[in-house]
């Protein structure tokens, strides 16, 4: 099993989902049953210390020890913005320099706590805008990994909150990397967070983010049918060859057949939330809001525009506020629902495509020592 394991070769239990926990307690001759009992211990109680789990008998908790652990990340930075965001730079347990970190960013919001989670260490899809695109891809998160973030920013959010109930009501998978260039390592993840003994939560509250692979947008669609986001970025294939490269291999008249399949057959307030990211005089003039409704008319579909978030070395500009609302509002007239991505913890670098960790962070600067801004940060309006 390479998945999930230690330097001492022992398996990190964070990565099985339930079935794949029953399988592995069966491989040391224990009952099925161990394996709801071990979930109970993790994410109900939040115990990661096998000789603490006393239902157990002693035998088989030493058994555990030798085997396996039960190992979250460890927090190398955090930081708080001043709009109650949090963003942490987490590394694997073993690996506490951070040459492998990446960020989980917490976004708090009146009716829901949403948890933006990492699925790789950088992306080799290398979109033209993108931050974490430009470092390339370091590795693959595996499953252990990926309920790591969510175990652990749990447990710091209940630290922080009096130890009052469960904050994270969503799970996006919209941090570094491509989720679906990682698919074997994402859906034993998405089984635990849907798992009643896991995380508990709907299908409708867990959204993939893809730039566009459609094979495994076909096998998540059987598989784990979580709710889905596309980032478009451009209405026409020239375009979006240029924005995100892996159109040149399934263009859009691939995508969006996937994407009608994705919703099909489902009732009508299901839907495909289309991403668009703004960048001035790129892609956010008359001519392509025209033809971004045109692609989406007829379709089970949503945009969320986001206006472009500037790092250093950007090629790319966010456009003015006045062309922003003139995009949306070229939307909204032709029946397209469409709303604007506010922009949450910009004051630490938390928002869409600026997550890098610290491949990149670390030519330029200590992540520890950048100071947490006080300011407000800057907001778009909410439609
Ligand atoms: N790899 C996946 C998910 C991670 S990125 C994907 O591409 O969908 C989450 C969203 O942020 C995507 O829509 C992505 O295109 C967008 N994004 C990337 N860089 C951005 C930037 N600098 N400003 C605004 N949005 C950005
Ligand atoms: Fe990768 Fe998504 Fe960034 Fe494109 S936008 S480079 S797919 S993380």
């Amino acid at each position: 099993m390479a998945t999930g394991m230690t330097d001492a070769g022992k398996v990190n239990l964070f990565g099985l989902d339930r079935e794949g926990l029953a399988g592995w307690f069966a491989e040391q001759g224990e009952p099925a049953f161990r394996a709801r009992q071990l979930m109970q211990w993790i994410y109900r109680r939040g115990e990661t210390d096998f000789a603490a789990m006393t239902d157990m008998s002693k035998a088989l908790r030493e058994k555990l020890q030798r085997l396996a652990v039960v190992e979250p990340p460890v927090v190398v930075g955090e930081q708080l913005s001043a709009d109650g965001t949090y963003k942490w730079l987490l590394a694997p347990a073993g690996q506490p320099d951070t040459r492998n970190a990446v960020e989980t960013v917490f976004i708090p919001e009146a009716d829901r706590g949403t948890l933006c989670v990492s699925s790789q260490v950088g992306c080799a899809l290398d979109c033209s805008f993108c931050a974490t695109g430009k470092q390339g891809l370091n590795r693959n998160l595996d499953t252990a990994e990926i309920i790591g973030q969510m175990w652990l920013a749990e447990r710091q959010l209940r630290s922080k909150d009096g130890g009052q109930g469960r904050v994270i009501s969503n799970v996006v998978f919209m941090g570094m990397g491509e989720p679906l260039a990682n698919y074997r390592n994402l859906v034993p993840a998405i089984r635990l967070l849907l798992d009643d003994l896991g995380f508990g939560l709907s299908k409708r509250r867990v959204t993939v983010s893809t730039s566009g692979l459609v094979p495994f947008m076909d096998r998540l669609h059987a598989e784990v049918d979580v709710a889905l986001a596309v980032s478009l970025h451009a209405p026409v294939d020239g375009l979006r060859d240029e924005l995100v490269p892996i159109n040149r291999k399934y263009p859009l008249v691939e995508l969006m057949a996937a994407c009608d399949r994705y919703t099909a057959g489902k009732d009508r307030r299901a839907h495909v939330v289309y991403e668009y990211v703004l960048l001035d005089g790129v892609n956010d003039g008359p001519e392509q809001a025209r033809e971004l409704a045109g692609l989406l008319r007829n379709r089970s579909a949503k945009v969320n525009l986001i206006p472009f978030n500037p790092y250093p070395g950007a090629l790319y500009r966010r456009p003015e506020e006045g062309r922003i609302r003139a995009f949306q509002d070229r939307l909204h007239h032709a029946g397209i629902r469409t709303t604007v991505r506010r922009t949450r913890g910009d004051d630490i670098d938390a928002a869409c495509g600026q997550l890098v960790g610290r491949v990149q962070d670390r030519q330029k600067r200590h992540f520890r020592d950048i100071p947490i801004k006080q300011e407000a940060p800057r907001r778009e309006a909410q439609p």
